[in-house]
């Protein structure tokens, strides 16, 4: 099976490879493709040579001559740039795991559903910002999308019946947050918002989770990727994190997937779908060792992210591009010092309403609309934490 990595640096990308250097017997046997990274180029040249692809791109252009110099006298070909990432997802695969972080990753995912390959997708935030065109292209060149994100791949695994469904139900760890009160959450520092108290993530998702916003974004990708409407779409703190999320049956029946929170689990199933392949070296549950799951609703006040999430879902597609544009500048901000951490939710919540007032958050017709909403959203949110855009 030959297998391409956006981003394959990151904890997602690192997790996959991972699970491709393990050939283990009764498993499909893997070849790298392309493996992309935006900056870290030792990592990656790393990662290129251990796995021996046949391509490596670096998104960042100046990093050109230092890949290249890193990757000489081996056989890996050397792109750079934005164009070159592109063209890794391009390369012929038969998966593509797309772990860009951001709307950053969209133009990658698009061509890696373009080329027709099965694509593994943990960069929620391009089924967020274009998950009606996506699935559109996805129809036309026959590209199978698998959740890799472990909520929506739990419910993949269980989705047995979708006419049958009658609600969805996300489970959510609440955070390094959960238990503070908002006047500690006002001051809460870059430092522990990035501590996440079950898995270890990427700085982006890892703040997202503290102010629930990756809840809320998940919520959208359910929508996108089950057509499941939002309000039948419920969201359950669930502090373990073992249950990864539900499906509730009209007959009653819930169905649940169970495991460690281990992100191998998700990205071994998205690549070996409809099989099943072993994952050698990750802890197994124990439930009796666990003794007890516990379970509660979220509090709407001190995690205001959730509803908005609500509302861009039930507004339309630029809603959900001017939240998701609005998050990724505020966390930025706020990762670099320069705004505090409820500042986040609270400037998603107020492009969002904006967009909603001028009348543009309908579903954008293209793909340049997308990055054109994007943009502006950025731009405003820039202004307002006085840096330049
Ligand atoms: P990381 O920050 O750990 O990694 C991001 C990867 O994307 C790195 O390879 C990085 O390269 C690359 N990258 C960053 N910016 C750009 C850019 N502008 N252009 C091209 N490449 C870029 O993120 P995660 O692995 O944690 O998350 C990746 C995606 O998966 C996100 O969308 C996240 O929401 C989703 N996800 C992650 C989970 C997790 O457990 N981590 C769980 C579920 C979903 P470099 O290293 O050079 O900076
Ligand atoms: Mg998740």
């Amino acid at each position: 099976m030959r297998v391409s990595v956006l981003g394959a640096t990151g904890s997602i990308g690192v997790s996959t490879l991972d699970i491709l250097s393990n050939q283990s017997p009764g498993g499909p046997r893997f070849q790298t493709v392309a493996l992309t990274a935006h900056s870290r180029v030792d990592e990656l040249a790393r990662a290129a040579l251990a796995s021996r692809a046949e391509f490596a791109a670096i998104a960042d252009p100046t990093r050109y001559q230092e890949l290249k110099s890193a990757l000489a006298g081996s056989d890996v070909e050397v792109g750079a740039g934005a164009g070159a990432v592109v063209e890794a997802a391009s390369r012929e695969a038969d998966c593509v795991v797309a772990a860009i972080v951001g709307i950053a990753g969209l133009p990658s995912t698009l061509e890696a559903v373009r080329q027709g390959a099965r694509v593994a997708l943990a960069n929620k935030e391009s089924l967020v910002c274009a998950g009606d065109l996506l699935k559109r292209e996805a129809r036309t060149s026959g590209a199978k999308l698998l959740p890799v994100d472990s909520e929506h791949n739990a419910i993949f695994q269980v989705l047995d019946r979708p006419d049958r469904v009658e609600k969805l139900i996300l489970t959510a760890s609440g955070g390094p947050f959960r238990d503070w009160s908002l006047e500690q959450m006002s001051r809460a520092s870059p430092e522990e918002a990035r501590k996440h108290p079950n898995w270890l993530m990427g700085a982006k998702i890892s703040v997202d989770c503290a102010t629930m916003m990756n809840k809320g974004l998940e919520l959208i990708e359910a929508v996108q990727l089950f057509d499941v409407p939002e309000d039948r779409i419920d969201i359950l703190i669930h502090p373990q994190s073992i249950i990864h999320s539900l499906v509730a049956y009209d007959d009653g029946s819930v169905l649940a997937q169970l495991g460690m929170p281990d992100m191998r689990t998700p990205i071994s199933f998205a690549l070996s779908w409809p099989d099943r392949m072993p994952v050698p070296g990750l802890e197994r549950l124990d439930l009796a060792k666990i003794g007890r799951l516990d379970f509660h609703a979220p509090d709407p006040a001190r995690f205001p992210a959730l509803s908005f999430a609500r509302a861009a879902a039930a507004a339309g597609g630029g809603a959900c591009v001017a939240l998701n544009g609005a998050n990724e500048a505020a966390v930025e901000a706020f990762l670099n010092g320069r705004t505090d951490f409820l500042s986040i939710s609270r400037t998603a919540g107020d492009m969002l309403e904006e967009t909603i007032r001028e009348g543009r958050h309908a579903s954008p017709g293209s793909f340049e609309e997308i990055y054109d909403l994007d943009r502006q959203v950025r731009a405003r949110c820039c202004e307002r934490f006085g840096l330049s855009s």
